[in-house]
């Protein structure tokens, strides 16, 4: 039996993307569930949740992540068949060329996906998106986008929830739902952490979810050198009172003296969002190999950093967190953001 009986009114997912899904998956298709660049535990957990689903309707189905994903996810049940694009470029051109359906999940439009964009684009398959970012693109034969859930995660048991299937709800698809959940709403910290999600969290609980053990696992297995650049990065907080702003810097040194990998700067620029009366947070991460400067925004309240990201940095995300770059050197991205900044001033003071 479904848990229908659990949301207010009607499942989130509506009707209409209802059934064009049930039709995609009434018999045996050969499927491909795409993440967004940079995977963070959202993205792992919502594509290995819905495989695990979709396999146990009878589909054959592949993830493929664009690049790497941090090792605080690399514990997650299925994970080692996840295939990685910048490791196996022929493998996964081929599993695309050749699906009748693409799956994509976690991100708004095709150029989140760095070099599997012309991959994406030039493949003959049906595309279905599961996705919580704002101003998503029309490519999908059938778009399930609600920038009110609190993550894709829990959006792929509403999708399971509407086509009456949470009977398949296994624990490995609980503790990968689970995941995402927890960590895109910064452990139901976030103001997109609905009743609901809380309901959805308790069905995955009982499913075989173990908060505490997922918690360990995502959270408690930071490595000193972490630890250390953390260090480095809040004493490279800077407060700008009267603009309600923070941010936060590290250079390649930074990163190159700590032994940086893959996910160590995650969740540093909340530090900066905890401060008092701070009501917008940046970190400017630098990247050599790329030569860019990765931003990660976060706010409170109603500034919008998805028009700021969007607006400045060629980025987008969500109004309370988004992420951009900058092609300028850190010292010249640094200059123009506190150049940008006045120009939100009763914004920023409105939010506060
Ligand atoms: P983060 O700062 O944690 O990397 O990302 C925060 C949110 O913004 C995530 O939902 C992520 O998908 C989105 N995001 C991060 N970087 C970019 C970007 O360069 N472009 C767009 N459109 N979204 C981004
Ligand atoms: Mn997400």
């Amino acid at each position: 039996m479904g848990v229908r009986g659990l949301f207010v009114s009607s499942p989130p997912m509506n009707k209409e993307t209802t059934k064009i899904a049930q039709k995609l998956l009434a018999s045996s298709q050969k499927v491909v569930i795409v993440g967004h660049k940079n995977p963070d535990g959202d993205a792992v957990g919502s594509c290995l949740g819905l495989s695990f689903f979709l396999k146990s309707l009878g589909h054959d189905t592949t993830v493929i992540m664009p690049n790497d994903f941090p090792d605080f996810l690399k514990w997650l049940p299925g994970v080692e068949e996840i295939i990685v694009h910048e490791r196996e470029r022929e493998a996964s051109t081929e599993l695309i060329s050749t699906a009748e359906l693409v799956f994509t999940l976690d991100f708004n439009s095709l150029d989140r996906v760095g070099e599997l964009q012309s991959v994406l684009e030039s493949c003959s398959a049906k595309f279905v998106m599961i996705d919580h970012h704002q101003q998503p693109a029309d490519y999908a034969v059938a778009t399930y986008s609600d920038v009110k859930m609190s993550s894709t995660s829990e959006m792929v048991f509403h999708f399971m929830d509407a086509l009456g299937q949470t009977e398949k709800l296994s624990k490995e698809i609980a503790i990968n739902l689970y995941t995402g959940i927890m960590t895109d709403t910064g452990s139901f910290r976030f103001s997109s952490t609905t009743p609901t999600t809380h309901r959805v969290a308790a069905k995955l609980i009982e499913a075989g979810a173990e908060s505490a053990i997922i918690n360990q696992n995502v959270y408690d297995t930071n490595s000193p050198e972490r630890m250390k650049l953390l260090g480095v990065a809040l004493n490279n907080l800077v407060i700008l009172p009267e603009l309600h702003t923070a941010y936060i810097t590290l250079t390649q040194k930074d990163l190159d003296d700590h032994n940086f990998k893959k996910g160590d700067t995650e969740g540093f620029v909340n530090y900066a969002l905890s401060v008092k009366g701070v009501v917008f947070a940046t970190i400017f991460i630098e990247n050599k190999q790329e030569s860019i400067v990765k931003i990660s925004f976060r706010s409170k309240g109603n500034f919008s950093v998805n028009d700021f990201a969007r607006n400045h940095y060629s980025g987008g995300g969500h109004i309370n967190a988004a992420g951009g770059k900058s092609s300028q050197d850190l010292n010249k991205t640094i200059n123009e953001f506190i150049s940008i900044l006045p120009r939100y001033k009763n914004e920023l003071t409105d939010a506060s």
